[in-house]
This record gives C-alpha cells, sequence and structure tokens, in this order.
C-alpha cells in the first residue's frame, strides 16, 4: 500500500491570515541569524548564492533578483509570462533535518496571483514526498508574513520549502527562515501485519470530509445519500459561526444542522483551524471546548469527536482532548487502524488527495478486508480541478461505488470506535 504522508488542507485564506498574525511576534523574536537553517535566506549574497530555479511544465518563467526586499536589499522573484501548465519557484539549498523534531518555517511574499505553499520531503530511503501547505492570497502590494510549524517523522532526511506560481502573474519571496522548535518522542512503529485472528470483528471504512467546505456538501455528501452511506463533516466552527467572513466557502449553520438530519455525523475540527499543539489552557478552552458547546447547541446532541487541525497534536492535547470528548480524536496519519494499535485518541485517517488513484484505494481496502482493519478516508473538497486537496464529483463516485462493489461496511467514524472499542 501507498501510505502517502500528508497535512490536513487548512482552511485556505483566512484562517491562513490568522496563523501569520497568530505567530507573527514569536517568530520574528525567536528568530536569529544563527539558528536559521537556511541558507542565505535573505538572498543578499551572490547572484543568489545557494538558491535555484525550479519549475516544469508549460510556462515562461523569469527568475529576478529585485532590490525591492523585506529584508536587506535583496528579494527573491518569479515572473511567468505565458502559462499552459506546471509551476515556477525559487528554492533555497536543501536543509537536512532531524528526524521527529518540530521545526518552524517563516518567510515573506508578495504576489500578484493566488500561489501556494509547498513542502518537498526527502526520506532516508530517497523517497520524496511533496506535501501541500496552504494556499496563499494575493498580495501585490504589502509583504505578507506566512509560517507553518510541522514535526519530521522518523525517516526525514532534508526539506524544502517553496511559493509555487501556477498561473501568469509574478511572486516575490524574502526572508525565509527555518528554525529547529523542539524535539519530539519518536512515533510508536508500524506494526507488523496482523493475521486476521488480530482484527477487529469484520472490516469497516468511514468517510470522513475535513474543513466544513462547500462544496463538500454540495457535491460530496449528495453521493453519499445516493449510495446510502452515512459520513462525517469534522467542523471549523467559526466559519459556520460567520460564513461572511469566509466568504460563504464553508458550511453554514442551516446546511449543519440539514446533514445532521439526514443522518451523517458531525465532528469537531477546532473553532479557527490553528496548530493546537503549545496552546494555554485558555487558548486550548477557546479551541476546543467552545467549538463542542456550540455544536452540541445547534444541534441538539452531544459532540463527542474531535479531529486535530494539521494532524497536529502531542501528550497535553490529547489529554485535553480526551477530557471534553468521550468517543475519540483523530490524526491523519495515513494508516489503516489495526486492533493491535488502536487508540481510540489517536486515530488513523487515510488521506484522499487529487492523485489518489482508484487502484491505491481498492488495494487499501482489500489489505483492511483481509485484516478486519478499519479505513478512515479524510477528504477535504468536491469540486472540478485538480488542486492537491480537491477531487471531482466523478472520481469521488468511482471511489464509492469501488467502496460498494468491496462489500465493507460503510460506517461514521464515531460508530466505528463505539463498535470496535469492546472487542
Ligand atoms: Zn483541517
Amino acid at each position: 500500500m501507498v501510505y502517502i504522508k500528508a497535512f490536513s488542507r487548512p482552511n485556505i485564506f483566512f484562517i491562513i491570515s490568522f496563523l501569520l498574525i497568530a505567530s507573527f511576534s514569536s517568530v520574528s523574536t525567536n528568530v536569529s541569524a544563527s539558528n536559521n537553517l537556511i541558507s542565505n535566506p535573505s538572498a543578499e549574497s551572490g547572484s543568489p548564492t545557494d538558491w535555484s530555479k525550479n519549475g516544469w511544465g508549460t510556462n515562461q518563467p523569469e527568475y529576478t533578483l529585485e532590490n525591492d526586499a523585506q529584508d536587506g536589499s535583496k528579494s527573491l522573484k518569479v515572473t511567468v509570462n505565458n502559462y499552459t501548465n506546471g509551476d515556477a519557484r525559487w528554492s533555497f539549498k536543501d536543509v537536512t533535518v532531524t528526524p521527529n523534531t518540530q521545526y518552524k518555517f517563516s518567510a515573506y511574499y508578495k504576489s500578484s496571483v493566488p500561489i501556494e505553499v509547498d513542502m518537498d520531503s526527502t526520506f532516508t530511503t530517497g523517497i520524496h514526498d511533496y506535501s501541500w501547505l496552504g494556499d496563499l492570497p494575493t498580495s501585490p502590494d504589502n509583504w505578507t508574513q506566512v509560517s507553518y510549524t510541522f514535526t519530521t517523522s522518523n525517516d526525514s532526511k532534508a526539506i524544502n520549502i517553496y511559493f509555487p506560481i501556477f498561473s501568469k502573474g509574478w511572486v516575490q519571496t524574502d526572508n525565509y527562515s527555518l528554525v529547529s522548535d523542539s524535539v519530539v518522542p519518536p512515533p510508536t512503529p508500524l506494526p507488523p501485519p496482523t493475521p486476521v485472528s488480530d482484527g477487529f470483528k469484520r472490516p469497516l471504512i468511514s468517510i470522513d470530509f475535513d474543513d466544513g467546505w462547500k462544496n463538500a456538501y454540495k457535491s460530496g455528501f449528495p453521493v453519499l445519500d445516493e449510495f446510502g452511506f452515512k459520513g462525517s463533516a469534522m467542523i471549523v466552527t467559526d466559519t459556520t459561526q460567520n460564513p461572511d467572513r469566509y466568504n460563504n466557502l464553508y458550511m453554514n449553520s442551516t446546511e449543519v444542522v440539514n446533514l445532521s438530519n439526514r443522518g451523517h455525523k458531525i465532528g469537531s475540527h477546532s473553532a479557527t483551524h490553528v496548530n493546537l499543539v503549545g496552546l494555554n489552557d485558555g487558548q486550548l478552552q477557546s479551541e476546543v471546548v467552545n467549538p463542542k458547546i456550540y455544536l452540541e447547541s445547534l444541534l441538539g446532541q452531544p459532540i463527542n469527536y474531535f479531529v486535530t487541525p494539521f494532524c497536529e497534536h502531542n501528550a497535553e492535547v490529547t489529554d485535553y482532548v480526551r477530557q471534553h470528548y468521550t468517543i475519540g480524536m483523530r490524526n491523519c496519519d495515513s494508516n489503516v487502524n489495526i486492533k493491535s494499535s488502536f487508540d481510540q485518541y489517536n486515530v488513523n485517517a487515510f488521506p484522499i488527495l487529487n492523485t489518489t488513484t482508484l487502484a491505491e484505494l481498492q488495494k487499501t481496502i482489500s489489505s483492511i478486508k483481509q485484516n478486519n482493519g478499519w479505513l478512515v478516508l479524510m477528504y477535504h473538497e468536491v469540486k472540478p480541478g485538480n488542486e492537491a486537496y480537491s477531487i471531482t464529483q466523478a472520481n469521488f463516485r468511482a471511489q464509492m461505488q469501488a467502496i460498494k462493489d468491496s462489500g465493507v461496511v460503510v460506517v461514521p467514524s464515531e460508530d466505528a470506535i463505539i463498535e470496535i472499542n469492546g472487542q
């Protein structure tokens, strides 16, 4: 099976800006030149030293060093004059990283078009993994800071983070920083394949839609209804409470209630989709407890399942969630759940990306049929196009058909936990 290591898709645009504001002071005060792991981080020396021009596809990129800088006197610009497909970006020299370690990345950008932030991870096996960190809105006039905190896996070797442009327009970046934040304990190693005797009583599949996208409501859940499947919507409550603030990209409260009335489950995915690791008790209260209170009063029923934003969690976050959510907590570590390692407060989910093939899904389903495992599929958007964390409705329907053809029972995540907990 292909285990994809991926980040849960954060809410675009406004929540990203939220993160920027939230992390601005800590990043700018803590980073000094001595602990920045990026060589020539503001492109001040050479032409510039340790930076390379990268890209793929058919487009006409022009890579320039600009005198308009956020830091020092130079910055990096890519201008795409003609665009058919692919992307173009400046890349710093790969940074060697320590496994199981938390890092903080930040940089400033300006752009005439929406862009994104991606990470290229190299593992000790030499395999590369490309993950999407976020979408960034147009910022033609002002330098905007972005920052991300992430944890390397136990076989990480090197990483690169860049701002690809994938349309006609320009993007300018400056003042990159990557610092090691703290060492986290290594994850439990994956258990060996389990024999059938070690499985749950039957294989199960659950279908989760994270972040509460309106296009999932309009194009994803109706397909579940066609197949008679019940899924779950993991709601970021600030988007539901303030739909206008988020350009109505997310489900409003009426739509959340409607899903619940149709038999789908509603889970809590925090208030504003921030990384919960390192938050104080008051902040955890507003990100973990308040969404529960809001959803319970909206739906008139208990909300006891939590999904961590960006899959970021540690012992403090897990303990806090455990105190308030009786059913469990989900991450997105790209594994199936098997009996010998099952932890209801560390449920594995398998992210479905735009690039996930039907064959990969079928292979994963056949592995859980062999082991009587529980497979949680993590979806985000259902819409045309090829954004990493979106899927077209036609592909989604084909995947649901593959699930139906497999004969494996589909139940909402929280029902699956209740079912297998006693086994
Ligand atoms: Zn999310």
